[in-house]
């Protein structure tokens, strides 16, 4: 969505972005394609379908319109060039990466990312030949250091899930970009309400939707955002990533960048990926999705200022002994929030994702304990939700860790995380407050 003239607001593109009353009927929703494939207007029209010379939608394995919406619309929020929709936050990572990765490439990452995705890169992809160096990411420098002759990806989380660091993109990226290689960030925790990665260099932006840009707990999706600026064709890229100018042998032999340009890494993942593999996200869904995002930029302010609510309460609370939140003006992460989140009620908008510890002998018990005793305060393993969701770490999600994992993964034995939502925060705070008396 754009106006010569005019540049329009966040709030204004999560509404509108991608989408225009439907020609045909004039329903000013989208409409849901729930259609497998689209018929050709003649056999010329589909050869030069098949052939990637005329846009349109042959198989909704490949592109489908009501996903397409979803594709714009992110793409816009992220101020990205393109975007490709997948089934779910864990297949747009992997469509991501493996558009550009194969047998015997090396990935540098933060130690620091969401379990899941820790699973992905150091043992799913390691079965298929790719290895992961993960790294601290507090400094900077220790990306360059594990960058190897055959690395082809730096990656991060805006966000980490679930110590809540705040990566510093900049600098990364610069590195990523000396050597030549893309800088992937997942900005699921953030949402592209509070950051754009892109603004501070990075190339390659994946989301879970599932999370925040849904927002209500109900459907899984996923979308992989391209900045458009990252240059495939010369230096040291152009050797890093000769199939980006090869003729494709997965794909009709398509030259992707010389043919598509600065949306030519999407056409690659959506056509040698997502085609190939089938990863792809099913019409009602991406439905679902854009409903969500028509409230997002209201809903991220919601839990950016309950969550600091919160996070103020439980730090004056005599029975927590820790609180972790970015968007309190001690954490070690204020200052970077405040560089890379856009301002919500004059302090870094930091999301809705803090952690703490109780106060208590045995501290990991009484963690167990205050979860069972949450009135409304939801106990599952989700994030982004328009309800205020409690887990603890180290008896649910990281429970397979071993102590010596556990530190490394940052997770005390006495984390409580909580994903604060957007209800009345007197209640959540009522709520949080006799959870943890009855819980010492
Ligand atoms: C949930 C999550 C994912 C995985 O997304 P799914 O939609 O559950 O597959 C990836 N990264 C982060 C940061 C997440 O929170």
């Amino acid at each position: 969505m754009a106006d010569q003239d005019h540049e329009y607001g966040f709030g204004t593109r999560a509404i509108h972005s991608g989408a225009i009353p439907d020609p045909v009927t004039g329903a000013r929703a989208t409409p849901i394609h729930q259609t497998t494939s689209f018929v050709f207007d003649s056999a010329e029209h589909a050869a030069s379908l098949f052939n990637l010379q005329t846009f349109g939608n042959v198989y909704s394995r490949i592109s489908n319109p009501t996903v397409a919406v979803l594709e714009e619309r992110v793409a816009s929020l992220e101020g990205g060039r393109a975007a490709l929709a997948c089934a779910t936050g864990m297949a747009a990572q992997m469509t991501a990466l493996l558009a550009i990765l194969k047998a015997g490439d090396h990935i540098v990452a933060a130690s620091t990312l969401y379990g899941g995705t820790v699973g992905q890169l150091g043992i799913g992809f390691s079965r298929l030949g790719i290895e992961t160096t993960f790294v601290d990411p507090e400094d900077p420098e220790n990306f360059r250091k594990a960058i190897r002759p055959n690395t082809r990806a730096v990656y991060g989380e805006t966000l980490g899930n679930p110590l809540v660091n705040v990566f510093d993109i900049e600098p990364v990226a610069q590195i990523a970009h000396e050597h030549g290689l893309p800088l992937v960030i997942d900005n699921t925790v953030a949402s592209p309400y509070l950051c754009n990665p892109f603004a501070f260099g990075a190339d390659i932006v994946v989301h879970s939707a599932t999370k925040y840009l849904g927002g209500h707990g109900t459907t899984m999706a996923g979308v992989v955002v391209e900045s458009g600026k990252f240059d495939w064709g010369s230096g040291l890229a152009a050797k890093n990533f000769p199939e980006m100018l090869e003729p494709s042998r997965a794909y009709h032999g398509v030259k992707f960048y010389e043919t598509f340009g600065d949306f030519g890494y999407t056409m690659k993942a959506r056509m040698e990926v997502n085609r190939t593999f089938g990863a792809t996200l099913s019409p009602l869904n991406a439905w679902l999705i854009l409903q969500g995002i028509e409230t997002l930029h209201l809903r991220m302010q919601a839990h950016c200022r309950n969550a600091l609510r919160v996070a103020e309460f439980l730090s004056e609370h005599p029975l927590v002994g820790w609180v972790n939140y970015p968007g309190l003006p001690g954490s070690p992460h204020h200052a970077l929030a405040k560089k890379q989140f856009r301002p919500v009620d004059g302090g870094p908008g930091a999301s809705g994702i803090l952690t703490f510890g109780i106060r208590a002998g045995d501290a990991a018990r009484a963690g167990e304990r205050f979860i069972d005793a949450c009135e409304f305060l939801s106990h599952l393993a989700n994030i982004g939700d328009a309800k205020t969701l409690v887990i603890h770490p180290a008896s649910t999600t990281h429970r397979q860790l071993n102590e010596e994992e556990l530190a490394r993964a940052g997770v005390r034995p006495d984390m409580i995380r909580l994903s604060v939502g957007i209800e009345d925060v007197e209640d959540i705070l009522w709520d949080v407050d006799q959870a943890l008396r009855k819980a010492v």
